[in-house]
């Protein structure tokens, strides 16, 4: 059985009061860690107030993207090792937004996610198709090169210990989120690539998450599915009312 895993990405959201705020807020209240993985990805700056505010609480606090390299002249980025020392536990790896803003390559990402399990972070590796791709029916070369790619040259139990977030970026921010089947056709079908790939052992292990518009009203209907362990949530994470709901909703399917 897969631990479902919910996340929040707040992107650059929150002053430092907000943030400590709902961590404090939400401590206490979330689902025990035996049942599932709660985890916040913060801005970089609330990191080591967060890790804090979380410490001996069942709330995992992630970062949201960092660097492959440990240390150097890499003005204004963020170091593997600086986020292991300060307790941080996860790193979102490839978001689109990294990729679309910031043109961030699969070989980038393939290096972060090298560079995560050096120093003990658990990755949630960000994949999914643009709108052009979908209609073009390519969303499933898409993910298979990004899975490939990120994931290339990992051991069997680094690739069992990934989180996978698919995220249809035609689905981000824009209120218009994936059907859940549609969704879970996409996930079950990165989870035959990692079959390929890893072995089935290794694939059936790997906890795949949805983002993309999820809310309390749609995630019951997410995490029903048999290949769906999860999400990754923006806009309805950044109230921890919210974010309670869909945690209360997840551990209930
Ligand atoms: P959204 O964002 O929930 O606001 O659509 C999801 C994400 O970008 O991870």
């Amino acid at each position: 059985m897969r631990k479902p895993i919910i996340a929040a990405n707040w992107k650059m959201n929150k002053t430092i009061d907000e943030a400590k705020l709902f961590i404090r807020e939400i401590v206490g209240k979330v689902p025990k860690a035996e049942k599932m993985d709660t985890v916040v990805c913060a801005p970089a700056l609330f990191l080591d107030a967060l890790v804090k505010e979380a410490a001996g609480s069942d709330v995992h606090i992630g970062a949201q993207n960092m660097h492959d390299q440990e240390s150097g002249a890499f003005t204004g980025e963020i170091s593997p090792v600086a986020l292991k020392d300060l307790g941080v536990t996860y790193v979102i790896l490839g978001h689109s937004e990294r990729r679309q803003l910031f043109g961030e390559t699969d070989e980038f990402v393939h290096n972060k996610v090298r560079a995560a399990f050096d120093h003990d972070l658990v990755p949630i590796v960000c994949v999914g198709e643009t709108l052009e791709e979908r209609e073009a029916d390519q969303t499933e070369k898409i993910v298979r090169e990004q899975v490939e790619k990120d994931l290339e040259g990992l051991s069997e139990q680094e690739v069992q210990r990934t989180v996978i977030a698919y995220e249809p970026i035609w689905a981000i921010g824009t209120g218009k989120s994936s059907s859940a089947e549609d969704a879970n056709m996409v996930c079950a079908y990165i989870r035959r690539v990692l079959a390929e790939k890893f072995g089935s052992k290794t694939a059936e292990a790997v906890r795949i998450q949805y983002g993309g518009s999820v809310k309390p009203a749609n995630i019951e209907g997410f995490m029903a599915q048999s290949d769906i362990d999860g999400a990754l949530v923006g806009g309805a994470s950044l109230e921890s009312e919210s974010f309670l709901q869909l945690l209360e909703a997840g551990q209930h399917v």
